[in-house]
């Protein structure tokens, strides 16, 4: 089993970085090259501004290039919660902007010709409880009220249309989510981004920001030298380092990991997940799957309640096999090929932060709901960057710091404690 990212392995990595040290003058600077960056340097580009992106390592180092391959619309909590915050209208808004954001990837998918098997594939959100199967038809009549007539629900008796295992009872299916494969959208992006014009500069991790006077410009210096950029759009996820520590206080970083087989035969595969549909799980610490384009099954969760490392990642690998074999006892025996982790970018509330604080733009806090909002996000603040405020769906959140955390996360397994206590009760 091998401990790196299947999306990394199994994509041709990215050949089109800028050779050469960082230096210049440019109009906007982004800050990290994930879905974010390359996004809304593709984005930024295409308007014929100058764009730099500074990547402390590689295209798709972060949560992009080691993701669970889905692209779902729909949020990572309940509609109802979030009407009961925001009211009716504007919770259908942000629930649309998901599908909105869905479509961003296809649109790009198919303006730059990104080969990266981009399918309509929709999600299925299975009840691991008799309770939650009640909550999830629940949700289902709150979602046609208005927001998506389109979702449907799935009796424990049916099923077995959709899924091999006895383990679940409903299911919620949101047709307009997709699959794809995260390593080869992230390099398509980055190449689509430097053939509009934006550079692109690896091994740049940005040590400090000092903005200049009380203007939107700033002198970025990375580890590659230091440029001068009238506007800086912040695209780190939950960056461990660099000046962000306004950022690292707003955002609780999580550990989620997850596991590949060898490839399975299609029969396996059809008894299995025979409608290839992106699966999650209603627990807090539950488990989400899906089928790789190669035919294996990629299966994670959050596992473990500590950050990705190479030992971090092996224990977790484990679990998962446990947990994996649990779902489809057929699986017993198979043999894993991958095992990784990354970090999730968790805001408390489980929704996106955007906008623009003291100078600098900022998209983050995708909340492991991000493959689609970031890419869509890195168009919107290419707009909100031009002038086009209105743009931006998660304009005006409150985004206060967490009480108590200054950066690193070492209230992590009180949190997983919390969590599986709520999963045991609930
Ligand atoms: C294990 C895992 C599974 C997930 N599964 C799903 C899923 O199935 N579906 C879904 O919708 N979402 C999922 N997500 C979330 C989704 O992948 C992210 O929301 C999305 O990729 C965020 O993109 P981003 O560009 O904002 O951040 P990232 O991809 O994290 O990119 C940030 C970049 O900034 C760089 N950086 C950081 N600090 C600096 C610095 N000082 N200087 C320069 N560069 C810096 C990093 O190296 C990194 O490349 C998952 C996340 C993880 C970790």
């Amino acid at each position: 089993m091998k401990l790196a990212s299947y999306w990394h392995d199994t994509a041709a990595p990215f050949a089109g970085a800028a050779p050469g040290p960082v230096a210049g003058r440019v109009d906007v600077a982004v800050v990290g090259g994930g879905f974010t960056g390359l996004s809304a340097a593709l984005a930024l580009a295409r308007r014929g501004a100058s764009v730099a992106v500074v990547e402390a390592a590689h295209v798709g180092a972060g949560a992009s290039g080691r993701n669970g391959g889905q692209c779902n619309n729909g949020f990572a909590q309940d509609f109802a919660a979030v009407e009961a915050r925001f009211g009716f209208e504007r919770a259908v808004a942000l629930y649309r902007a998901f599908d909105a954001a869905v479509d961003t990837v296809e649109r790009l998918v198919g303006e730059e010709g990104i080969d990266c098997a981009f399918a309509r594939t929709g999600k299925l959100k299975l009840a691991a409880k008799p309770a939650h199967a009640e909550k999830l038809a629940r949700a289902r009549d709150a979602l046609h009220r208005g927001a998506d007539p389109d979702v449907a629900f799935v009796p424990r008796e049916a099923l077995a249309g959709e899924i091999g295992t006895e383990r679940y009872h409903g299911g919620l299916v949101f047709p307009k989510s997709a699959s794809l494969h995260m390593g080869r959208f992230v390099v398509g992006l980055a190449e689509a981004a430097t053939r509009a014009g934006a550079r692109i500069h690896e091994g740049a991790a940005v040590r400090r920001l000092t903005r200049i006077g009380r203007t939107d410009a700033h002198t970025v210096e990375t580890a590659r030298g230091t440029l001068r950029a009238d506007q800086v759009l912040l695209a780190t996820g939950p960056s461990r380092a660099g000046p962000f520590f306004r950022y690292r206080r707003r955002i609780v970083p999580i550990g989620s990991f997850i596991v590949v087989t060898e490839p399975l035969s299609r029969a396996r595969l059809d008894a299995l997940l025979p409608t290839r549909r992106m699966c999650t799980t209603t627990q807090n610490i539950g488990h989400y799957f899906r089928v790789t384009p190669d035919d294996r099954l990629l299966f994670g969760g959050r596992a473990r309640f500590a950050l990705s490392s190479a030992t971090s990642d092996a224990k977790s690998g484990r679990v998962l096999e446990a947990g994996m074999v649990e779902t489809f006892p057929a699986l017993a025996g198979t043999r894993l090929d991958w095992c990784w982790g990354g970090i999730v970018d968790m805001t408390q509330d489980r929704l996106p932060r955007a906008g623009q604080h003291e100078g600098l733009y900022y998209s983050m806090g995708y909340s492991g709901h991000g493959t689609q909002m970031s890419t869509h996000m890195g168009q919107v603040m290419a707009a909100v960057m031009a002038g086009d405020r209105d743009a931006n769906p998660w304009s005006g959140l409150d985004w206060p710091a967490i009480k108590g955390h200054f950066g690193p996360p070492w209230f992590l397994p009180l949190v997983g404690a919390y969590y599986k206590f709520q999963d045991w009760r609930h």
